[in-house]
């Protein structure tokens, strides 16, 4: 019954589906998600690339991340919504903002990261995981 997951941009001109099941849903609490999002922590999806299906052609943000690789934001450069995330991650994985599915309820977070930019107002899931960065072993390094 579940055709996957389908999401898009807040304006509706990037629209995209993800094939198949996601390997972690993570809370991420860093500096960068803070900016780039304008909030506390992002929820992000890690899948595969070649899982996601785009519609449309998202607007990119290039800075260095955390492990001092190439991190590649891409969002609407109509509405500015967040779609995905590329590099800095080990293989071919990127992450989607959870936020942009059309149900986000249809996932849910197993763990947080990067807790040691968690600012004291944002309230986490205590009763998941934390890890003060990436986690020892995410679960997509093999
Ligand atoms: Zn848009
Ligand atoms: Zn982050």
């Amino acid at each position: 019954m579940n055709e996957g997951l389908v999401g898009g941009c807040l304006c509706g001109a990037i629209r995209y589906r993800i094939e198949g099941q996601p390997m972690f849903v993570s809370q991420c609490c860093c500096k960068d998600c803070q900016k780039a999002t304008g909030t506390g922590h992002t929820t992000i999806i890690g899948i595969h690339k070649d899982q996601l299906k785009m519609e449309g052609e998202p607007a990119t943000f290039t800075n260095t991340g955390d492990t001092g690789g190439k991190v590649t934001r891409h969002f609407c450069g109509t509405c500015g919504g967040r779609l995905y995330t590329s590099g800095d991650a080990p293989g071919d994985h990127i992450m989607v903002q959870a936020g942009s599915l059309d149900d986000p309820g249809q996932v849910s977070p197993e763990n947080c990261i990067y807790v040691k930019d968690r600012l004291s107002w944002d309230r986490l899931d205590e009763s998941l995981p934390h890890f003060p960065g990436l986690p020892p072993r995410p679960g997509i390094l093999d």
